[in-house]
């Protein structure tokens, strides 16, 4: 008979090296908690707000363990590359990657301007390729590692009356990427999966909410079969899931945390 599994240690991350970018707030800053809280080291990466990034970083580590902030644009090769040897220098490899940091420009398509369109672009989709290659090397050299990429419902439909193409278009070619890179590290022995949340209550969505104060109620929630919009905390088990070895069969997976949103 086969070895039984060890199915209370599956979620177990001691020990392992993690990288999230964005994760000074919102949903990156929950993913990182919940990887620290599974026993997992994070790398925090932040653009502009590294003093919150290092706040979190006391916290993570106040028990024990090796996190760091490191500041750094996803869209900037030069930057990519110094996060990768600054993961490198601190820990030698790379376990799981969560490729969070994402922005929005809305507008119009006639007047969209082309100068937001490449901004999107250049965080959401070049970030996702830049940072994934970057630390997908040093997991190719170790031939182990789980890389999540935060796509979105908007990668899989037009939130209408949101008018946000961009966006949706960034999103949509992040869930294909997450499915190209599963396919071609998987002789490497690297598993790529995305995470695809509904609409959830951050900074990103708080502006939209200002403008638009009925949304929540009048749309978002509504838009959902679970009748809501998600919190920060329902996105942390799946992460935890798909970095750790419970997922060791799952790669290309678009995984969806949405409350039903994009079932009808
Ligand atoms: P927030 O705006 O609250 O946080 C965005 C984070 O990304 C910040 O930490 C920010 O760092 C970082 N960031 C943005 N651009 C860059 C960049 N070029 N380089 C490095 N870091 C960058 O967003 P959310 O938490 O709401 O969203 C996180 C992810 O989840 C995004 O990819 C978003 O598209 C996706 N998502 C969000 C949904 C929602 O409803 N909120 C729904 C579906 C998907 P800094 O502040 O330092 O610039």
């Amino acid at each position: 008979m086969a070895p039984k599994r060890d199915y209370a240690r599956m979620f177990d991350l001691t020990g392992r090296k993690a990288i999230v970018t964005g994760g000074s707030r919102g949903i990156g800053r929950a993913l990182a908690e919940a990887l620290a809280a599974h026993g997992a080291d994070v790398c925090v990466v932040v653009r502009s707000t590294l003093p919150q990034a290092e706040e979190l970083v006391a916290e993570l580590n106040a028990g024990g363990g090796d996190s760091f902030a490191i500041q750094a644009d996803v869209a900037d090769p030069a930057d990519v590359e110094r996060l990768a040897a600054g993961v490198e220098a601190r820990w030698g490899r790379a376990d799981i990657l969560v490729n969070n940091a994402g922005t929005i420009y809305p507008g119009d398509a006639e007047t969209y301007a082309l100068s937001d369109w490449r901004a999107t672009m250049a965080t959401n989709l070049d970030g996702v390729f830049l940072v994934s290659q970057a630390i997908g090397r040093l997991m190719i050299r170790q031939k182990s590692g789980s890389i999540i990429n935060i796509g979105s419902m908007s990668g899989r439909i037009v939130n209408w009356p949101f008018k946000h193409s961009a966006y949706n278009v960034s999103k949509a070619a992040v869930h294909m990427l997450t499915k190209c890179l599963a396919t071609e590290w998987a002789e490497h022995n690297i598993r790529v999966n995305a995470l695809a949340p509904g609409y959830i209550l951050t900074e990103l969505t708080e502006e939209v909410l200002r403008e638009n104060p009925d949304v929540v109620n009048n749309h978002w929630a509504k838009s959902a079969v679970q009748n809501r919009i998600g919190t920060v905390d329902e996105l942390a088990g799946s992460v935890v899931y798909l970095a750790s070895d419970a997922a060791s069969f799952t790669t290309g997976e678009i995984h969806t945390v949405d409350g039903g949103l994009t079932l009808r």
